[in-house]
């Protein structure tokens, strides 16, 4: 475990809760949690190949079948008639963009022929991120032809042939050729950099009884886009809001992308708080085929440079834990309260653990915001739902801050001029213990 030792974990209390309103007890998980042994069904293991499948069959399948040089007909490409370069980048990859490549290539040789390209990536930065495959190019050449190919590398990427998953984060890499056919070889790397950017690469395992328990019909991917576009306010203490349309993400800032894991079925049968979050840390080794378990990265941190790029990991479970999220950190688990299943609410309760990740601790003994009771604020009660933030925990989510100072940006919330200022009379809801 990476952790700073100040790290904390903080449980999201129930405070909608009539009985005690007002009392949120604190990493405690007796009151909110029901653990349920019945959930402990099959793991689908079948979903997750060997690793050591056999590569070779893999990469002659496919693609290939028709492109098998006919016998009689043999088209020669002969070593030395080709000429490789990676002219240029498309543009400037920066992260979270679509990375476009064009190679151009050049048949010295006067016969026609084929040949197959697969460019392998390694990351500088990054641990086991070594000559990862990406999928291969089909060439086509006549004699003294020359040819731009584009390939691409999208934000999220899983190797081919292979099951790990990869983000394309911040930092320098270099990508080399392998050249399958009549002429085989492999060209010299070529080196380029992904500028950085407000993405932040989040992982999310879930599965569907997380959204049935809330009614929800929309996809997951909606649902998530919801939560961080939801829209949001800050206070300054005083009779002033900023008010952010876009959400979390305008507020701070960033640009929060998801890359959807399906079926996660946590084991509640062992339940004892923090283990809930090492559970995700484990899903994240199993579903990003990482060589352990997700790293924690602390507010100095966005990128563990072990978590194949990724940033974040979000575990989205139907249980009626409440949530609970690393301070600082980069994990969190969430669930949907069995006494308020509503999407708002649940939706809070990321967004909750998400200002942990950030971290923001909660805001007592203020009451009525996000970081704390956030369901019992005027904005949020009168039927507008906005979520509200006081700027005691804003001050507090040094991540964002650190990461967008890395891009000369600010977050909008950090700034003494809001984006837009309601006019909104604002009836400042303080309440304590
Ligand atoms: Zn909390």
């Amino acid at each position: 475990m990476n952790f700073i030792t100040a790290l904390l974990v903080l449980l999201l209390v129930a405070v909608s809760c009539k009985k005690a309103p007002m009392k949120p007890s604190f990493g405690s998980s007796n009151s909110e949690s029901e653990p349920e042994s019945d959930d402990l069904q099959e793991v689908e293991d079948e979903t997750y190949p060997n690793d050591d499948e056999d590569e070779e069959t893999s990469e002659t399948d496919g693609a290939d079948k028709t492109t098998q040089p006919d016998k009689g007909s043999k088209e020669i490409v002969t070593p030395n008639t080709f000429e490789l370069s990676l002219a240029k980048l498309e543009a400037a990859p920066k992260k979270g963009e679509t990375a476009l490549f064009k190679l151009s290539i050049a048949n010295k040789g006067s016969k026609s022929g084929k040949t197959k390209i697969t460019p392998f990536i390694t990351a500088k930065d990054f641990e086991d991120y070594s000559e990862i495959r990406l999928p291969s190019l089909e060439v086509s050449l006549s004699g003294s032809e020359k040819k731009d190919v584009e390939f691409k590398i999208e934000p999220f990427f899983k190797e081919e042939g292979g099951n790990r998953e990869y983000a394309l984060n911040k930092g320098n890499y270099s990508l080399k050729f392998k050249v399958e056919g009549d002429y085989s070889g492999e060209w010299p790397s070529n080196d380029f950099a992904v500028q950085g950017s407000n993405a932040v690469f989040t992982a999310v395992y879930w599965s569907q009884p997380y959204l049935d328990k809330q009614g929800y019909r929309g996809s997951i991917q909606d649902y998530l886009r919801e939560t961080f576009t939801r829209k949001s306010q800050t206070s300054n203490g005083a009779n002033l809001f900023a008010s952010y349309d876009k959400g979390f993400d305008q507020m701070m800032g960033v640009r929060t992308m998801f890359k959807i894991y399906d079926n996660w079925r946590p084991d509640f049968s062992r339940w004892d708080g923090v283990q809930i979050l090492e559970q995700v840390e484990e899903e994240g080794k199993k579903r990003l085929g990482l060589k352990q378990k997700f790293q924690g990265s602390s507010g100095e941190d966005m990128t563990h440079n072990a978590n194949h790029g990724y940033d974040m990991s979000i575990g989205l479970t139907e249980h009626g834990f409440g949530g609970l999220a690393w301070v600082g950190g980069n994990t969190q688990a969430s669930g949907v309260f069995d006494g308020d299943t509503s999407v708002g609410r649940s939706q809070m309760v990321m967004i909750h653990e998400t200002g942990h990740n950030y971290g923001a601790p909660h805001c007592d003994p203020i009451q009525g915001f996000v970081m704390c009771s956030g369901e019992k604020h005027d904005h949020y009660t009168n039927g507008d739902l906005w979520f509200v933030w006081h700027d005691v925990s804003i001050e507090k989510m040094v991540k964002a801050k650190r990461m967008l100072q890395n891009q000369n940006q600010k977050a909008a919330a950090f700034s003494l001029a809001p984006a837009s200022v309601s006019s909104r009379p604002v009836k400042h809801t303080l309440i304590h213990d």
